[in-house]
C-alpha cells in the first residue's frame, strides 16, 4: 500500500509543475549520442550533446572497451579501497595526470560524484566556501554537503570575489576558505577569469578549485581551462569529467599527491561506491591518449563551433558572448523559446530549449553544442532550418 502523504506530495507537486510546463519529457535516442540521432524514428541534427569531440561512439574507444570486457569482465567488483582497483584504474589515473601535468589523479564514477567528494573531503563546517553564483548543480550540492558556509560571489565578477574574500579572511571565522569556479561555464559557454582568480587566492590564501567539465578536451589544446592560461602549478584542485570531450564516463581531481593521497582515504564515493566499469576505464584511456597524440579532434571542434557561430550571426541570431564551441541562441521569452526549439524539432534539428530556473527569467535560448563529429553540410542544413523557423515566427527580418 502505498502513503497517502507520498501520494499527495507527488501528485501536488507534478500537476504544478506540468501546468507550467516544467515537465521535462525525455526522448529515448534510437541510435548513438553522434552527430545525427533518431528519435521516433525521426533522424535530426543533434546540436544538443557533449560529445564534443565525437569520442563517444570512436572505434578506437569502442575495441578497448571489448578487450577490457573481454579480460576483465563488465564489472569491479568492489569499491576501489577494497579489490576493485583494477590495474586498468591505476593506468587512468596515471594518464590523467600526465594529461593535466600534475603529480597525480584520482577517478570516480561520474564528474557529479567527483564534486560530491572531493569537497566535502578537505571542507567543513568550520571553513567557508566563495563559490560563483553560477557554478554547476554539483559543485553546490558539494558544498553543501561539506557544511561549509557558502559564500556566492557575482559571476566572474573579481571586485565582489575580492571584497567577499577580504571579509571572510579578516572575520578571523574561519579555518580554511575555498574559492570555487566552472573553467568554462555551460549555458553561456563563457570562460572564467582564472588569472584573476588566482591572484585573489593568492592575496587572501584561498584554496583553488576548477571544474573544468566543459574546457577539457576544448581549451589549451585539449588540455584544459587552467592550462590555457598556464596556471598548473597554481590550482589546486583540477576537476573533471569523463563524459563530456573524452566521450565515456567518470569524473576525477587532478593535483598534488599528498591532494590525491587524502582523497583515497577520506572521500566517500571512492570508499563507498563500486568502481568504474573496466571498459570504461580502457575507452577513457584510450581517449586521453587520442587526445595527448593530436590536435585534430580539438582543431575540427573549434572549426565547427566557428562556423556554426558566423552562421547564426550571419543569419541576425543573438549568439550572447560565448568563448567556446557553445553556442547559445538567445531568443528571450521562455514560451517563445520553448517553440523554437520544438518547430526546429520538427524540422530536423535537435537543440534544447534552456529557460529559467537553469538561466536567468527573460534569458531563454536554444543551446548549440556543435562537436568534432558534425559535417558542414549537417552544419548548413541546420542553419537553412534555424533561417526557416526564425522567419516564420518573426525572428528574423
Ligand atoms: N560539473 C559540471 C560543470 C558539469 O557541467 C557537469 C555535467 N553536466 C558535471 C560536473 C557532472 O559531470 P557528470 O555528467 O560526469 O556527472
Amino acid at each position: 500500500m502505498s502513503s497517502r502523504t507520498l501520494d499527495q506530495f507527488l501528485s501536488e507537486n507534478l500537476d504544478d509543475l506540468k501546468s507550467k510546463g516544467l515537465y521535462n519529457v525525455i526522448d529515448p535516442l534510437q541510435s548513438p549520442n553522434g552527430p545525427m540521432i533518431t528519435i521516433s524514428g525521426k533522424e535530426l541534427i543533434n546540436l544538443s550533446s557533449n560529445n564534443y569531440l565525437g569520442l563517444a561512439t570512436d572505434q578506437r574507444l569502442i575495441d578497448a572497451a571489448v578487450a577490457a570486457a573481454q579480460k576483465y569482465g563488465v564489472g569491479a567488483g568492489a569499491v576501489r579501497t577494497i579489490n576493485g582497483t583494477l590495474e586498468l584504474h591505476v593506468r587512468l589515473e596515471e594518464k590523467i595526470a600526465s594529461f593535466k601535468q600534475t603529480e597525480a589523479a584520482i577517478a570516480y564514477q561520474s564528474g557529479f560524484n567527483c564534486n560530491m567528494a572531493a569537497i566535502s573531503a578537505v571542507m567543513d563546517k568550520e571553513d567557508a566556501i566563495l563559490s560563483d553564483e553560477l557554478n554547476h548543480a554539483s559543485i553546490i550540492d558539494g558544498c553543501r554537503l561539506s557544511r561549509a558556509q557558502i559564500i556566492r560571489f557575482n559571476h566572474s565578477d573579481i571586485d565582489d570575489l575580492r571584497q567577499k574574500a577580504k571579509e571572510a579572511k579578516e572575520s578571523g571565522k574561519y579555518k580554511k576558505l575555498m574559492v570555487i569556479t566552472d573553467g568554462v561555464f555551460s549555458m553561456d559557454g563563457d570562460i572564467a577569469k582564472l588569472p584573476e582568480i588566482v591572484e585573489v587566492a593568492e592575496e587572501f590564501d584561498l584554496m583553488t578549485y576548477v571544474d573544468d567539465a566543459h574546457g577539457s578536451g576544448v581549451l589549451g589544446k585539449g588540455a584544459g581551462t587552467v592550462k590555457h592560461f598556464g596556471l598548473s602549478d597554481k590550482v589546486d584542485f583540477q576537476i573533471g569529467t569523463l563524459s563530456k570531450a573524452i566521450g565515456v564516463v567518470g569524473g576525477y581531481v587532478a593535483g598534488r599527491q599528498q591532494l590525491i593521497d587524502w582523497l583515497k582515504v577520506r572521500s566517500r564515493p571512492f570508499l563507498f561506491s563500486t568502481a568504474l566499469t573496466p571498459a570504461d576505464v580502457a575507452a577513457c584511456i584510450t581517449a586521453i591518449d587520442i587526445l595527448q597524440n593530436s590536435t585534430e579532434l580539438h582543431d575540427k571542434l573549434w572549426a565547427n563551433g566557428d562556423y556554426l557561430k558566423k552562421g547564426l550571426k550571419a543569419l541576425g541570431f543573438n549568439i550572447g558572448e560565448s568563448e567556446t564551441p557553445i553556442t547559445p541562441c538567445i531568443i528571450g521569452d521562455e514560451q517563445q523559446t520553448q517553440q523554437f526549439s520544438k518547430r526546429l524539432y520538427e524540422e530536423g534539428v535537435y537543440a534544447k530549449a534552456i529557460v529559467f530556473p537553469t538561466v536567468a527569467k527573460g534569458t531563454g535560448r536554444v543551446r548549440n553544442m556543435p562537436t568534432a563529429a558534425h559535417t558542414t553540410e549537417m552544419l548548413d542544413r541546420a542553419l537553412s532550418i534555424y533561417e526557416k523557423v526564425g522567419k516564420e515566427m518573426g525572428l528574423l527580418k
